[in-house]
């Protein structure tokens, strides 16, 4: 079959492991370890189902109101799609900039799929070697600039003021910022809106809302590019986001209270772990995500990964250059941390030279 370009070059993203059985201990793909706050957990209901037989509100509506008070913004100020992933893939497809996009080389590693999946020539900016982004990198680019803030799967973050000397100087190219893991101890950028046409926020429900499984991400931006993406959406899929999601992400926003808690109670239990990996030899990335990206000295990645595994703990290996080493540990309850830091402990030993 002929087409304008091979699909069998594409190459997809690889997704962290889904095991089908429960007996791991699963800190792989960052998902929050709480449920969803009570009135969130009770809001499905048989007429609830039963409702599904009428389409969802292409528009949104509802929940756009929800997020435009939550940020003092107006609906018209945001996006809404079935997952953040959804957003970026509309970015790649509909954003390009007149030498394509740039994202550092180690990042989340969508960002070069969608770039390969709607042709557009893309740069990997190289991070320091201590792995911090360099603002000075992005200036000037005529190019989609995409960066996830927190980084991915570092942890690192950039100020909103450093963010800023790249919104001055990327004003003819729009300019993404990806915070999936910003409530977990960064400073958001969307203040920047007001003063910024070529900023877009994305935003998911994945991480701090603990809906990874209902599928739901938001943008925050200018509203001619909400309305681009808007027309991307309804050149798809006008109905993608299904009713059941709808309510849950209202409700969802309705109890901020809830989910700050949680976030805050992620963030305490983050520093206990860095602490304790530490005291086992790790080096161990500052993180401001809900996760931590970490080495152990005479210990490859691949190993660390293995034998965990094999204590039926669940981490992320990522093969690739200049992290292989690493392994990122999402921040799961208290309890769960305790068993990975005993784990660990043994995995060391055996590992030890004498
Ligand atoms: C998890 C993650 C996403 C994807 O979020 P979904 O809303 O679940 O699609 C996007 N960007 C980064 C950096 C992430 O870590």
């Amino acid at each position: 079959m002929s087409r304008y370009f091979s699909l069998s070059q594409l190459q997809p993203y690889t997704p962290g492991e889904q095991p089908r059985s429960r007996d791991y201990i699963k800190l792989n793909t960052n998902e929050n370890p709480y449920p969803p706050a009570p009135a969130v957990r009770n809001l499905l209901n048989p007429s609830a189902v039963a409702d599904l037989r009428l389409y969802s509100d292409p528009a949104c509506r509802g929940l756009k109101e929800k997020l435009a008070g939550l940020y003092g913004l107006t609906p018209e100020q945001i996006f809404v799609a079935n997952g953040s992933d959804d957003i970026l893939n509309f970015v790649f497809w509909g954003f390009p900039g007149e030498k394509g996009a740039v994202f550092p080389d180690i990042t989340y590693g969508f960002y070069k799929v969608f770039a390969g999946l709607h042709q557009v020539p893309y740069r990997e900016i190289p991070l320091r070697a201590d792995f911090s982004l360099n603002p000075r990198d992005y200036y000037h680019q005529k190019s989609l600039i995409v960066i996830a803030n927190p980084n991915a799967p570092t942890g690192l973050a950039l100020t909103p003021g450093e963010i800023q000397g790249i919104l001055d100087t990327n004003q003819d190219s729009l300019v993404v910022i990806d915070e999936a893991y910003v409530d977990f101890g960064a400073e958001s950028c969307y203040p920047l809106l007001s003063q910024y046409e070529n900023l877009l926020v994305v935003r998911t429900f994945s991480k701090s809302r603990c809906l990874a499984g209902g599928r739901l991400g938001y943008a925050l931006g200018n509203p001619s590019v909400i309305a681009d993406l808007e027309r991307l959406k309804f050149s798809t899929n006008p109905y993608a986001l299904n009713r059941l999601t709808l309510a849950l992400g209202e409700a969802t926003v309705a109890e901020e209270a809830y989910y700050q808690k949680i976030s805050r109670k992620i963030q305490k239990t983050r520093e206990n772990t860095e602490k304790a990996l530490k005291s086992l030899g790790f080096l161990v990335i500052p993180s401001l995500g809900n996760f931590l990206f970490a080495r152990r000295p005479g210990i490859s990645g691949e190993n660390l990964y293995q034998s965990l595994k094999e204590k039926a703990i669940l981490v992320r290996h990522f093969p690739q250059e200049r992290i292989g080493e690493y392994v990122r540990i999402t921040i799961g309850t208290d309890e769960q941390m305790e068993k990975l830091t005993a784990a660990l402990e043994e995995i060391c030993h055996e590992n030890s030279p004498d």
